[in-house]
């Protein structure tokens, strides 16, 4: 065998041999790997002993373990140095992970195995996580539709495939909107905007050939458009267009798609035995139920609204000093918003970047996880797929604990955004396995010799990112199933955005928020104003993404709307909805909602988190200090460690001793009373 991948890994703690792998090993390894698993299954399915824990669910999760240590290497190139190569090999790859996925839930022997197992669960002497695991196994199986036979199955079957050409074509309706669009703007027509908007307008009329600045329906040109455009006729215009994607009529138009979506989704659940969409989403879910969503989301939308109210008096009466009658309307929101923001707390990112170093505040990252875990972090040499990519080996007391793979630098193989991956995840059964941790960023690269240079922004995209990669380097647990990250959907953002706190402590950023050339610490009113510049404008981002989260759960919650653009109006009406404030996603474009099922039923998860996440932190603020031992240890024990082997609202219980409330939050959004 001399595929490299497909050999054992004769390397520093086994990381991926990167430099002896080439491009076409890939198709045959996963080929071979996919083989390998197939006849896994096949003899667990037909295994004539009787089924126990060991034979059928241990076997289970040991059966692809080729697979995943393959598919970690390609993943991570990927992602990470993507080639059209590497591109072409992914779509291959697809299809074929996800026939062999759909092999395993349709496989009626192996279900059956895992039923008898179901059914004797309470003699089979397991261990709690063991339980879990069984629970989830049996779980996967009859949420994909392992129960149903016959008709049914296959009525499952075109649902699913239906479901997905319509989630594809609300995405490509979506993008033909966007592309169809643009303003272009004359001399007299660039009042008020920036030079940085100027310049992003121009090398879009470049890319239309438009002969001159335009603006599009791009979000990170539209949104500063409304923020600085002094025309007020040019920014209604504007977000006229800009609401108006996927409801145009014609081709390209999405309410159908929507309406048939939800009657598609709802049919789903019921076909599983589920009373509507959003309670089979919700069930595997730390919320657990539409009711516990909606008491969530409106204990925020009250304050949130009277806030954003409070605002959008001071708005409209600078709307009215420009000489303009009339409400406030949303076109104006964010202009005024802009203006005031001005006065309140001017941030000049150029000030504030020199103390902001890449290198310090990866240490400060780490000396917060060396303050609260006894994680220390040593740099080594290794194999990594490029030269940017850094590797540090994680000890605790001597003890290796984890690989932990920074890999900071934009370039144009990445793809774009931030994440956290596991190359190889942590586990017990068939040998204690320690996890490769991989944070990617993209981050401007600096000059040769100069010191790389974050915005605040990007320093808590470095701390986000660290948080989930705590969660996988700490993860205790015997199954990879449940290792890690492997939790609930609304849970998985709680260890990132808690993280995220700490680089807000001022002890932090004195100590490691050092000026590039002269070694000075930030001056505190530098400090104060940059953490001030944080919760700005808060009830209209609330309430626009309440709006929206609201709406999605309600679409998703009892009989599906024949005519969703008014349920949407139904509801926002009920909401009491400020006038100047539009829904972050409306229906036609919301393409979290309709692009797949993703974060169908489950827009409220970001809110969840960042409610847990306050909620959380408070703990330390509670104990008098952030670094807390024992609520350092007591965070640990329950939420970092555990992964998926205990319920999410378990875990949450035993590390808060209650479930979170909103009080935090509120506070540090600035909307408590
Ligand atoms: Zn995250």
């Amino acid at each position: 065998m001399n595929n490299p991948l497909l050999t054992d890994w004769d390397t520093p703690f086994g990381l991926p041999p990167f430099a002896a792998i080439k491009d076409d090993d890939f198709a045959p390894a996963v080929d071979a790997a996919l083989a390998e698993a197939r006849a896994n299954i096949a003899a667990i399915a037909d295994d004539p002993a009787k089924p126990s824990f060991a034979n059928t669910i241990e076997a289970l999760e040991l059966a692809d373990a080729t697979l995943s240590r393959v598919l970690g290497a390609f993943y991570a190139l990927a992602g990470a140095d993507s080639t059209p190569a590497r591109e072409a090999l992914q779509r291959d790859f697809a299809p074929l992970l996800s026939a062999y996925s759909s092999e395993i839930s349709e496989n009626k022997a192996l279900f059956a195995r895992v039923e008898v197992l179901w059914a004797d669960r309470d003699s089979l002497d397991l261990t709690d996580e063991q339980a879990r695991v069984l629970m989830l196994t049996r779980r996967s199986f009859v949420r994909a539709g392992a129960q149903l036979e016959n008709a049914e199955a296959t009525r499952l079957r075109a649902v699913k495939s239906r479901l997905s050409v319509l989630g594809t074509q609300f995405v490509q309706n979506l993008l033909a909107d966007e592309r169809d669009w643009m303003m272009k703007l004359g001399a007299d027509d660039l009042d008020g905007l920036p030079d940085f908007v100027i310049a992003t307008a121009r090398a879009a009329g470049v890319e239309k050939d438009a002969g001159g600045p335009v603006v599009t329906l791009s979000r990170s040109l539209i949104v500063p458009f409304l923020q600085f455009s002094d025309r007020r006729d040019l920014r209604e215009k504007a977000y006229q267009a800009w609401g108006a994607r996927g409801a145009n009529g014609g081709a390209t138009d999405n309410r159908a798609i929507a309406a048939e979506t939800l009657a598609l989704r709802e049919e789903r659940a019921k076909l599983l035995g589920y009373d509507s969409f959003a309670a089979f989403k919700l069930e595997t879910e730390m919320a657990g139920s539409p009711a516990a969503v909606r008491d969530l989301l409106m204990q925020v939308w009250d304050p949130a609204k009277a806030a954003a109210l409070d605002d959008s008096k001071v708005l409209e009466r600078m709307l009215h000093q420009d000489g303009f009658d009339g409400p406030l309307e949303p076109w104006d929101w964010r202009y005024y918003a802009e203006k005031r923001r001005k006065d309140l707390h001017d941030l000049d990112e150029a000030e504030i970047k020199p103390y902001l170093q890449l290198d310090r505040m990866i240490e400060a990252a780490f000396a917060c996880a060396n303050r609260l875990f006894g994680l220390a972090f040593a740099p080594i040499d290794g194999p990594v797929y490029h030269p940017d990519v850094r590797l540090w080996d994680v000890t605790r007391n001597g003890e290796h604990i984890a690989v932990f793979i920074g890999d900071y630098f934009a370039r144009g193989s990445k793809r774009s955004g931030a994440w956290c991956s596991a190359m190889r995840s942590q586990k017990r059964l068939g040998g204690d396995t320690r996890p490769h941790v991989v944070n990617v960023c993209n981050f401007a690269k600096p000059e040769a010799g100069k010191p790389a240079l974050l915005s605040y922004d990007d320093a808590r995209t470095l701390f986000h990112e660290f948080g989930h990669a705590l969660h996988q380097m700490l993860s205790d647990v015997t199954y990879e199933s449940i290792s890690g990250t492997s939790v609930a959907r609304d849970f998985v953002e709680l260890p990132s955005q808690l993280y995220e706190h700490w680089l807000e402590v001022p002890a932090v950023l004195s100590e490691f928020a050092t000026h590039a050339e002269t070694g000075k610490k930030m001056p505190d009113a530098l400090l104060e104003r940059m953490l001030g510049a944080a919760t700005y404008d808060m009830g209209f981002q609330t309430v626009e993404y309440i709006a929206s989260a609201l709406v999605d759960l309600e679409f998703h919650n009892g009989p599906a709307p024949a005519d969703p653009m008014q349920r949407q109006a139904e509801i926002l009406e009920n909401l009491g909805m400020p006038r100047a404030i539009g829904m972050r996603h409306a229906t036609p474009h919301f393409a979290h909602v309709f692009a797949g099922d993703g974060y169908s039923s489950g827009y409220y998860s970001y809110m969840w988190s960042e409610v847990m996440d306050a909620d959380a932190f408070a703990a330390f603020d509670e104990a008098g200090d952030p670094f807390d031992p024992i609520t350092a240890a007591k965070l640990e024990k329950t939420v970092l460690s555990s992964g998926g082997s205990v319920d999410a609202a378990e875990l949450y219980t035993a590390f808060r001793g209650r479930m979170p409330g909103v009080e935090a939050l509120l506070k540090g959004r600035g909307l408590a009373a």
